[in-house]
């Protein structure tokens, strides 16, 4: 039997972060991670509901996002120094476990690639919790919550997450 729980972004203060995993047995892998068009089909709704971004953090420093981050910080009621420094990186609810990052590798590399964790290291990507897609850290969006990413080591003080 599947259990949908539905969670209300509101509520992130208070983590734990919700579980997400295919079969809700705790050993496999969640959907997005291994079907493309779910985990596009989820990327979408991140930014579309979420304003999940910018398209490339890369030109952060050229004054090209400055649109994007004012934004995120007027969402935030933040000053742009602080949006700057939210990013999926340090959410709460970005999940960069080695038993996470295999489950993106698998997904990935059923795709074709030669080397998954090459596309891994090269985005930095990690699995969002809250919005089931694979997002890349130093995107954010207004769902962001400090206190992350999910490590290991959490694994092992806060039980299994993923
Ligand atoms: S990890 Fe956090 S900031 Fe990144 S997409 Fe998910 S909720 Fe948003």
């Amino acid at each position: 039997m599947k259990v949908r729980i539905e969670i209300d972004t509101a509520d992130f203060a208070s983590i734990p972060v919700p579980v997400d995993m295919g079969d809700g047995n705790g050993d496999s892998c969640p959907v997005a991670t291994q079907d493309m068009d779910v985990n596009l089909e989820n990327r979408q709704k991140a930014i579309d509901e979420y304003d999940y971004g910018p398209l490339d953090p890369g030109v952060d420093d050229t004054g090209q996002n400055d649109k994007f981050w004012t934004k995120i910080a007027d969402t935030f009621k933040a000053d742009m120094d602080s949006a700057l420094e939210s990013r999926c990186a340090n959410c709460a609810a970005f999940n960069q476990t080695s038993k996470m990052l295999e489950c993106i590798a698998k997904g990935i590399g059923s795709e074709g690639a030669d080397d998954p964790y090459d596309s891994i290291q090269a985005g930095d990507l990690g699995y969002c919790q809250f919005l089931k897609f694979k997002c890349a850290s130093q995107r954010v969006c207004t769902a962001w919550v400090s206190g992350g990413p999910i490590t290991d080591e959490d694994m092992s003080t806060k039980g299994d997450l993923l």
